[in-house]
C-alpha cells in the first residue's frame, strides 16, 4: 500500500486553504487558540482513523496503516468530508456528512424527527428528508376534521430548527426535501419557494417516476393519492405540473427534480426498502436512517509526464483507491453517531462514498475543454476505472472482514460477490474540500479564471485559478489590468490578448451549455453506484423551455436528479462575479 517515498509529507497549501483550516478546521484551547498544525490536523485524523484496524486484529500494524491514510491526505490526494476532518479523535466525534430521516405521518414521530435533525446538524451533516407520507393539508386529525397543517408548513418546523442549531458554528446544514408528484399537496409544495429568501438551507425536490415522465410528453392526467388512507383524491395533468415546475426552477432553481425509478434500479438492498429520498446536495439517496461518509480523489493530483506530455496517472490512481477505500470503511467503525437508529442502519449496509474532485482542473492541465466529447470520454474512462477499482478493494476488505452485515438478500448477493460495502462510490460536492486541497470543486468546470470568494461568514478572498496564472505568466499575456478586469466580469471568452485555446481550455460554468453539464453528470453517473452532486449552469437569458427541455434530457440521460440554476435567479450566490454582470 506504500503511494509516496517520504513519510513526512508536509501538506503544502495554497494561503485560502490555509484561511479554511485556521478558521474553522484546526483545534483550539479553551481560549480559542489554535493548538494544531494542518499536518497535525491530519495525523490527528489519520490516527484516529486507523485505529479501528485494531477491531480487526489486535495485532494490525495500526502505525503503518496511519503513516499510509496520512500521506494521502498530506499530499492532499485524497481528503476525507468534512465531519471525519473536524470531529476525529475529538470529543464530538461524528464523521459523516450526509444522512436520511424518515418523516413519519404521527406527531410523536415527526417531532422525533426534528430533534434528530437538530442532533446531526450539530454534528456537521446535512439531511434528507421525504414529506411524501404526510397527510395533505386540511385533512382530518383525530376528531378534528381539517386539522392537518399539511407537509409544507411542516417543512417550516424543519427549518426553524436547522436555522436554530448552526452547527456547532462550523456550517449550516444543507437539506434536500422531496415530494412525490403524486401527493395532493404537490402544487404547493412546488411553489414553497417562491421566494427564494426562504428555506435557503433546504433544496426541495419533486420525485417523478418513470410513469409520470411519460404521461408528460402524452400529456396525459395521473392520479393524486392522499398517503394516509391510500385513496385516489383528485387527478392533475402531468404536462401542466412538469410546467409548473420548470416555472419555479426558471424563477428560483428551486425544485428539482429526482427520478425515483431510476435510483431504486440501482438499490443495492431491496429487501431494506425502497429509496425515496436523496441526502442534502444531492449524492446519495439512502434508506431512512442511513448515513454515509465521503472522500474525494484530487483528480488534479493523479498525473503524469510520459513521452513529454502530461497523461493520467492509473497507476497512482490504482493505488490510491484501495487506500480511500479503507479509510471510508475503518471510518464507519470509530465514528460516534448522533442517534442509535443510525448507527444500526449504517452498520448494517456500511455505504461508503468515494469520489472525485478537481476534475475541471485535471482537464485544464491536459489541455481538454470542458464542453468537449474528449472529456466526456476522460470522465468515462476515469470513473469507470475508479469505480472498478473501488469495488475490489470492497470485495477485498469482506475478504478479511466479512460482508457487510445486510449482504443476504442484496443485488451482490445474487451476483456472487461478497462486498464490504453495500455502495463504494458517489460524486460529492466537495463545496470546502476543494477549497483545502486548492482544486475545482467536484466535477463542476471552474467558476472564473479569477474571482472573488464569498467564503467564511462574509470574508472575500481573491482566487486566481493557479493553472491559469501559469499559463499567463509562460505565454506571457499576464496583465495586473488583465485580473482586476476578470474580477470584476467574468469575460475570459471574449478578451483578444488571451490565446483562443486558452480561452476554450478555461471555459467557465456559465459558457458550458446546460446539455454538456448534463452530459458530463451522465458520464460519471454510469459508473457511480450512488448518486451524483452537480448543478446544471443556465445563463440569465435562458427561457423556460430551455429548462424543460434539459430536465427531459437528465431523465433520458438516466440522471438520479437534476438541480439547476439560472444566473442571478438567486440572491445568495456562493461566489462573486457573473456572467452578464
Ligand atoms: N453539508 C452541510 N452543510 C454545508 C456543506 C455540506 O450539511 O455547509 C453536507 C451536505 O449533506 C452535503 C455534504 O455535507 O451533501 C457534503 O458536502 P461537501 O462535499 O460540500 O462537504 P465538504 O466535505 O467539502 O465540507
Amino acid at each position: 500500500m506504500v503511494l509516496a517515498t517520504q513519510k513526512d509529507i508536509t501538506p503544502t497549501l495554497e494561503p485560502n486553504a490555509l484561511r479554511v483550516l485556521e478558521k474553522r478546521y484546526l483545534r483550539r484551547d479553551r481560549t480559542g487558540s489554535i493548538i494544531e498544525s494542518p499536518a497535525q490536523m491530519f495525523r490527528r485524523v489519520a490516527g484516529f482513523v486507523a485505529s479501528a484496524e485494531r477491531g480487526y486484529n489486535p495485532k494490525a500494524d495500526v502505525d503503518g496503516v496511519a503513516d499510509e491514510f496520512y500521506r494521502v491526505m498530506a499530499s492532499l490526494e485524497f481528503l476525507p468530508n468534512s465531519p471525519t476532518l473536524l470531529n476525529a479523535g475529538t470529543e464530538a466525534g461524528q464523521l459523516a456528512s450526509c444522512f436520511v430521516l424518515p418523516v413519519p405521518d404521527s406527531l410523536e414521530e415527526t417531532f422525533d424527527a426534528v430533534k434528530y435533525t437538530a442532533m446531526i446538524h450539530k454534528s456537521g451533516g446535512g439531511i434528507g428528508f421525504n414529506v411524501s407520507h404526510i397527510r395533505p393539508t386540511g385533512s382530518a386529525v383525530g376528531e378534528h376534521l381539517d386539522a392537518a397543517g399539511g407537509p409544507v408548513a411542516l417543512i417550516h418546523v424543519f427549518a426553524g430548527a436547522a436555522d436554530y442549531i448552526r452547527q456547532g458554528g462550523v456550517r449550516r446544514g444543507c437539506n434536500s426535501v422531496v415530494m412525490s408528484v403524486t401527493h395532493p399537496d404537490i402544487l404547493h409544495f412546488i411553489s414553497a419557494k417562491s421566494n427564494p429568501n426562504t428555506l435557503t438551507n433546504f433544496y426541495n425536490s419533486v420525485s417523478v417516476t418513470d410513469e409520470f415522465m411519460a404521461r408528460v410528453r402524452s400529456g396525459e392526467d395521473y392520479t393524486l393519492v392522499a398517503p394516509n388512507t391510500g385513496e385516489p383524491v383528485g387527478k392533475l395533468n402531468a404536462a401542466e405540473v412538469f410546467n409548473r415546475i420548470v416555472d419555479q426552477a426558471w424563477f428560483t432553481g428551486d425544485p428539482g427534480l429526482v427520478f425515483i425509478d431510476r435510483i431504486n434500479r440501482d438499490n443495492p438492498t431491496p429487501e431494506l426498502g425502497r429509496l425515496e429520498t436523496i441526502t442534502g446536495c444531492g449524492e446519495q439517496a439512502l434508506l431512512p436512517y442511513e448515513s454515509c461518509n465521503l472522500g474525494s480523489i484530487n483528480l488534479a493530483a493523479m498525473l503524469k509526464i510520459e513521452n513529454g506530455s502530461l497523461c493520467i496517472d492509473y497507476e497512482r490512481l490504482g493505488q490510491l483507491v484501495p487506500v480511500a477505500v479503507r479509510f471510508l470503511d475503518d471510518v464507519i467503525d470509530v465514528n460516534r453517531f448522533p442517534i442509535p437508529l443510525v448507527e444500526q442502519i449504517t452498520r448494517k449496509t456500511r455505504k461508503i462514498g468515494l469520489g472525485v474532485m478537481g476534475f475541471a482542473d485535471m482537464l485544464i492541465r491536459l489541455g481538454v475543454p470542458y464542453n468537449s466529447t474528449k472529456a466526456i470520454g476522460i470522465a468515462e474512462e476515469l470513473m469507470e476505472f475508479i469505480s472498478r477499482r473501488a469495488r475490489e478493494a470492497s470485495h477485498q476488505l469482506a475478504q478479511e472482514r466479512g460482508v457487510f452485515p445486510a449482504w443476504s438478500g442484496s443485488i451482490y448477493e445474487k451476483r456472487g460477490l461478497p462486498m464490504r460495502n453495500a455502495a463504494c462510490t458517489t460524486i460529492a460536492p466537495t463545496g470546502t474540500i476543494s477549497i483545502i486541497a486548492g482544486v475545482s470543486s467536484g466535477i463542476e468546470p471552474i467558476f472564473a479564471a479569477v474571482f472573488v470568494r464569498n467564503i467564511l461568514d462574509g470574508e472575500n478572498l481573491l482566487e486566481i485559478n493557479p493553472y491559469f496564472e501559469r499559463v499567463a505568466r509562460e505565454r506571457g499575456f499576464y496583465t495586473r489590468e488583465l485580473i482586476e478586469q476578470l474580477v470584476t466580469s467574468n469575460h475570459l471568452h471574449i478578451r483578444k490578448e488571451v490565446p483562443e485555446d486558452v480561452r476554450k481550455v478555461f471555459v467557465t460554468a456559465h459558457r458550458v451549455s446546460p446539455d454538456w453539464h448534463v452530459r458530463i453528470q451522465a458520464a460519471f453517473q454510469r459508473h457511480i453506484d450512488n448518486a451524483v452532486s452537480k448543478t446544471v449552469n443556465f445563463p440569465k437569458s435562458a427561457t423556460r423551455e430551455d429548462i424543460a427541455r434539459v430536465f427531459m434530457m437528465a431523465f433520458e440521460q438516466g440522471l438520479k436528479g437534476i438541480t439547476v440554476y439560472r444566473d442571478q435567479s438567486r440572491d445568495l450566490q456562493p461566489l462573486c462575479t457573473s456572467e452578464e454582470g
